[in-house]
Formats: C-alpha cells, sequence, structure tokens
C-alpha cells in the first residue's frame, strides 16, 4: 500500500477537510496470548480506523509488540531459549490472533528491533542533552544467588504495615499501602527463595518535573477525556518524582548511550516502539519519519489506550518527546477493563480467556458487535457477559439487521431477482436523517450509540415492512416495498461496516455489491440482479464459561483460592478488649495497643492504625485479635499479634468489632 493511497469516501458525506491521522494501540507485551482485554483495546482501535478511512481520511495504524523487561528475560531463561527466541514466536501468534478478530494494522513491528534502538538512543540523548538526566545512587533488593537486582514484583514478605504475608514487593494486597520493595519484613527472592540483600546501585533519572510547563500546556491542547485530564493534573500539580529510566545488568533490554551495563526501563522503549513501527513502515513505503512524526507533520497523532498506563502516556511520553524531534500526541483515548460475566478475569478463577479460545468458540467479528455496543467516551470497565452477548447479537443482528434482507429477497426472487426501477424515496430519506450524527458519534468513539441509532433505523424498516405488508400486494408494489427495504439494509451494511467488515461483506455480495468502495449512502440499486439470499448470521446460544476453562486450571483453582476448614481452624481468632492505646514514639503508622483476652492473659501489639484512630477511640473497644500471629519483633518492642481491621485503595482502615456481649478471650470460629 502506498502511503498516499485514498479510500473513496464510502459514507459520501462532505467533509470539510481530509486529515492524515496516525493511530496506535497500546503495545501487548511479549509474554502470553492476546487475551480479551487485549482485544476490546484492538477492536475500538481498529473501528475507529475502519471508520475514519471510510470517511476519506488517510489513516495509519502502527503497532508492535513490547518486547523488552525482566519478565520476559526470566520466561526466556524458564524455557532454556534466549530471549529473541522467545518473543519471535510471539510476535508472530499476536499478530494472528488480532487477525481473527479482523484487526489489521498498517504495520506491527516489535521493540525489540534497530530503528527502536537507534530511535531510543536519540530520543534520551536529545533529553540528556537539555539536562534532562541525571544519576543518583539508590538502595535496592539484591539476589545474592541470582547475581540481580529484583524487581518489585520478584520480591515477597510481610507487609510493614499490616504484616499480611506474601506481599509483592510494591504494594499490599491486604491493607492497599505501597512501599518500597526494600520495606518489606521477611523479604523472600521469588527467583531463588533467598533473602535479598540491600544493595547500592547507581541510577540514570529523568528529571520530570522540568517538563512541567510543557505537560500544563499538553493537557490544555491534546485532546482527552474529562475524567483523564483530571487525573493528570493532579498527578502534575502533586510531587512529581523524577523517573528512574535505567536498570542494572542483567536486563533484556537496549543499554544505555555513555553508560556502563545500564539498560533502558522497558517503559522508556515501549512508547518510542510507536515510531521506530512508523519507521519501519516509512522505510519499505518510500516515506520518512520525519513526515510521518516530525515536529511539523501534517499527521494528527492519536493513541489508544487502557486505564492502567495513563501516567505513562499522558505525562512520561510526551515528556520524553519535548526535546525530540517529533511531535507530542494530539488525542490519547482511555478505555477501561473487561470483566467475563461480571468478574474480573483472572486465571484462578478459569475465566480469563484469550483471542484465541473464543475465536474457537464463538465467531469473532460477533464480538466486535457486542464490544462496540458496550463502547462509549468513558472510561468505564466492559462486562462481557456472555448471556448479553448472545442477547445482542440474536435481536440485533439477526433479528433486526439480516432478517430486512431475508424479508425482502423472497419478493425479489420471485421478480426474477430483479429489483424494482423505483423505490420509495420519502421512507428512504426518512432512515438517512441520522448519518451524519451517526458519523460524528463514531469519530467521537460513542460506538454504542452510533449502534443504537443504526438499530433504530434497522427497526423502522421491519416496522415499514410490516405496516406495508407486501404479501399482501401486487408484484409491483411488493417489489417497490422489497426494493426500498433492500436499499435500506445496503446503508445499514455501509455503517456498520467498520464495526462487523466481514459479515457486512458478505450481506453486500448478495446484492452484487462486491467491495465496500463499490458503493455509497447515496448511490442506489434499482432495476439491477441480487443473489439467492443465503443467511450470513445465525441466532447463538450463550457460550458456557467452562469452555475456557481446561481440567489443569480448575485444579489450580482448587489449591488456590479455597482452603479447607482445617486451614481456617489454625487462625486462632479471639475476642479482646482494648485496655490501653498509645502513640509510639518514631513510628508514623503505628499505635501500640495493650489487650485483655479474658482467662488468656494480656498481650500488647502494634497495629498501623494510627492515621484513622485515636488512642483515646480505642480504649475499652472489643476488637478481633490473631492469637496464634507468631510474635514479631519490631524497633520499638515485641509485637504478640495482630488485630484485624478493613481496608482497600479506595478507604480505610475499620477496626473489625465483635458484636455486643462477647467477652474477652472467647474464640471466634
Ligand atoms: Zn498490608
Amino acid at each position: 500500500m502506498s502511503y498516499n493511497t485514498r479510500i473513496i469516501p464510502t459514507y459520501g458525506l462532505k467533509i470539510s477537510k481530509l486529515r492524515k491521522i496516525i493511530v496506535t494501540s497500546a503495545l501487548p507485551y511479549a509474554n502470553g496470548e492476546i487475551h480479551m482485554g487485549h482485544v476490546l483495546e484492538h477492536i475500538q482501535t481498529d473501528i475507529w480506523i475502519r471508520q475514519m478511512r471510510m470517511s476519506g481520511h488517510e489513516v495509519l495504524g502502527f503497532c508492535a509488540d513490547d518486547a523488552h523487561g525482566a519478565p520476559i528475560m526470566m520466561k526466556a531463561e524458564e524455557l532454556g531459549v534466549n530471549p529473541e527466541e522467545f518473543i519471535s514466536p510471539i510476535k508472530e501468534a499476536h499478530i494472528a490472533s488480532l487477525r481473527k478478530f479482523g484487526v489489521t494494522y498498517t504495520n506491527y513491528h516489535s521493540t525489540h528491533s534497530e530503528e527502536n534502538k537507534q530511535l531510543s538512543n536519540e530520543v534520551y540523548l536529545a533529553a540528556k542533552a537539555a539536562g534532562y538526566i541525571y544519576k543518583e545512587e539508590i538502595e535496592q533488593c539484591f539476589d545474592q544467588d541470582k547475581q540481580m537486582f529484583l524487581a518489585d514484583r520478584y520480591v515477597t514478605g510481610e507487609c510493614p504495615k499490616c504484616s499480611a504475608l506474601n506481599q509483592y514487593g510494591d504494594g499490599c494486597d491486604s491493607c492497599g499501602v505501597t512501599y518500597s520493595a526494600t520495606e518489606l519484613v521477611n523479604p523472600k527472592s521469588t527467583l531463588t527463595g533467598s533473602t535479598p540483600t540491600l544493595k547500592i546501585s547507581e541510577h540514570v533519572f529523568f528529571n520530570l518535573e522540568k517538563s512541567k510547563n510543557l505537560l500544563k500546556k499538553f493537557l490544555k491542547t491534546a485532546q482527552m477525556q474529562k475524567p483523564i485530564v483530571s487525573k493528570l493534573s493532579e498527578w502534575l500539580d502533586g510531587d512529581l518524582k523524577s523517573w528512574d529510566i535505567s536498570r542494572d545488568d542483567p536486563y533484556f533490554g537496549f543499554s544505555i548511550p555513555e553508560e556502563n551495563n545500564k539498560y533502558f526501563y522497558v517503559w522508556v522503549d515501549a512508547p518510542i516502539g510507536y515510531l521506530a513501527s512508523a519507521r519501519n513502515w516509512a522505510d519499505k513505503n518510500d516515506a520518512n519519519l520525519q513526515s510521518l512524526w516530525g515536529k511539523d507533520s501534517e499527521y494528527e497523532i492519536h493513541h489508544f489506550i487502557g486505564k492502567d498506563i495513563t501516567y505513562f502516556h499522558g505525562l512520561f511520553w510526551p515528556a520524553l518527546l519535548e526535546n525530540s524531534l517529533y511531535k507530542l500526541p494530539d488525542s490519547i483515548h482511555v478505555h477501561g477493563f473487561v470483566t467475563v460475566n461480571g468478574e474480573k478475569m483472572s486465571k484462578s478463577k478459569g475465566n480469563f480467556i484469550t483471542a484465541d479460545q473464543f475465536a474457537e468458540e464463538c465467531d469473532p467479528e460477533l464480538l466486535r458487535y457486542f464490544f462496540a455496543c458496550k463502547l462509549n467516551s468513558k472510561i468505564e470497565d466492559l462486562d462481557l457477559s456472555f448471556d448479553d452477548l448472545a442477547q445482542k447479537i440474536n435481536s440485533d443482528l439477526v433479528g433486526k439487521f439480516s432478517n430486512i434482507l431475508s424479508r425482502s429477497a423472497p419478493f425479489i426472487a420471485k421478480n426474477n431477482h430483479k429489483l424494482a426501477p423505483i423505490l420509495d424515496e420519502s421512507f428512504l430519506a426518512e432512515t438517512r436523517a441520522k448519518e451524519g450524527e451517526i458519523y460524528d458519534l463514531f469519530e467521537s468513539k460513542n460506538y454504542s450509540k452510533a449502534i443504537k441509532l443504526i438499530m433504530e433505523i434497522a427497526d423502522n424498516t421491519n416496522k415499514y415492512i410490516n405496516e406495508k405488508e407486501p404479501w399482501k400486494l401486487d408484484q409491483d408494489q411488493a417489489i417497490l416495498v422489497s426494493t426500498t427495504a433492500t436499499n435500506v439494509f445496503k446503508n445499514l451494511c455501509i455503517l456498520l461496516h467498520p464495526v462487523i467488515p466481514s459479515i457486512t461483506l458478505k450481506m453486500l455480495s448478495m446484492l452484487n455489491v462486491n467491495a465496500i468502495t463499490n458503493t455509497s449512502l447515496s448511490a442506489k440499486l434499482l432495476d439491477t440482479e441480487i443473489l439467492e439470499f443465503k443467511p450470513v448470521l445465525s441466532r447463538i446460544e450463550p457460550i458456557d464459561i467452562k469452555k475456557f476453562q481446561n481440567g489443569e486450571e480448575k485444579m489450580d483453582e482448587k489449591s488456590e483460592d479455597f482452603i479447607n476448614i482445617e486451614d481456617f481452624m489454625k487462625v486462632d481468632l479471639r475476642v479482646a478488649e482494648v485496655i490501653e492505646a498509645s502513640r509510639v514514639e518514631g513510628a508514623d503508622k503505628l499505635l501500640s495497643i495493650k489487650l485483655n483476652l479474658g482467662e488468656l492473659g494480656e498481650k500488647n501489639v502494634f497495629a498501623g492504625i494510627k492515621s484513622a484512630y485515636e488512642p483515646n477511640q480505642l480504649v475499652g473497644k472489643l476488637v478481633v485479635m490473631v492469637y496464634n500471629l507468631a510474635p514479631r519483633k519490631m524497633k520499638f518492642g515485641n509485637s504478640e499479634g495482630m488485630i484485624l481491621a478493613a481496608s482497600d485503595s479506595e478507604g480505610g482502615i475499620f477496626v473489625i468489632s465483635p458484636d455486643q456481649g462477647a467477652k474477652p478471650g472467647q474464640k471466634i470460629k
């Protein structure tokens, strides 16, 4: 494809300005398969790309595999291959999985590429020359056995705040607090099980504070959803921490120029991978990166991303680009996560569905329709409910859309498959009244509203057939009604084409339209033959979630998610009465608490609840104590157990109290 190919504006709408647009999806990480979460984003992006092309704009879609970082290095090592050997088949598999869902990019590259290496160096050195880079020593967990510094996810231990066991090095799942891995109590390396030591290393930092003015301007000018702008402003107005952009050897990534054995953190070269994919394509297509992405490029840059990587795209990425030769994004569009039947996707729950698994059970294009019905410009999570999916397909695509042609075709067949030379102009005009609005809704990524309007047209057309009752009319009149309905159907195919491209093409081929560019909304099918109607769509049953759970994973679920009663009874929970509570000098979060446990005597515990309770609020209160927790020696004294409290990332802490009448020392079971 040549880069100045123009696609004929199938919509036939007047567009004031033909735009040049580059679109990207976040780069899938090359350590596993494409799953439903990825699929949502790529479908959202692909619909937009197709839509904008059909409107006559020139659109280039770039993506790549994100192929660097410790997890890939470790996984390759586990499999006994080098990282290059590991990532290469994964990239091919990613492309193949996405293609099943109708998703294709102008170019799909890899961050582990020569183009990306050059561009990463170039962008970094420009930032360095502008004084944005400095070095500082930091202390990190180091695995002596493996001779490597440990990323947060490779250290587990007890939460320094609530003492929960087996917490990762970046934060506690139990109390929601964040900390650095070096603060974990009894830390262990997940790689070797050894106790990490602390080791000092010099790291390279990007001074984000220096980009503050640029970022403030960026938030005002770039097109982003309001809640995203608010969130980014909040971060920007807060303490803008410098960004640690280096990792020590061993690491799978690009070495940092002018440094010894330092590598770019994977999040440096991941977004630069967008540029690298563009350059890779430009080199093959007689174009150049400057004209695509240079500061003065005519192309608009649009990123589609998930909400979890907002910080990287909204702050780090524009800051990285500030001193480079390349322009900042014009638009960042953020979507929520996918849940399955109302639950978060997780391997242990057995609802973690890969793209390939889904494609085995259901025509992937139907998922495109379902996601389009649900996607809007908000950042909400989207539930893939299999009941809803079946219901949408059956009621909309089969019951409304396809039904128009299946009802009209028999009358046309009786007329030697020939459409009438005239049609009901006033009804056709009525169905075309909202085309501009539909186009705008797609463009603003409000797909769900666009689909709603499209289905209204389908609904009205079925009503039109009901009212006209062609089965009661003479041949000429019946053909007129059917020809009118068939022309509306052709337009529905065009409107739905970005969403369900191959289904609509199959439908159009029955009308003897063999390419989407061979027709338009204003074209009329009159006095021409169409083919025999063959059902392209049929009703579907809700997929059984069990189809996605293989036996092995279900066994895991049993061992991971459930404990038996014996396990539970190992925890000796007791009612305790707070008899004294006081602040602890030198501890920000702790209160020292003396507990009365009736016949079991008294115990002292330290609890990280100072932020939520005044000591005198607690005295006299009944609480729940883990009585048989191994005592822990702390700087301030011995903690002989813990008291239970509820909290999560949204709020807390709430100390748990037994109901009135419970007596100190009583066992809780
Ligand atoms: Zn905790």
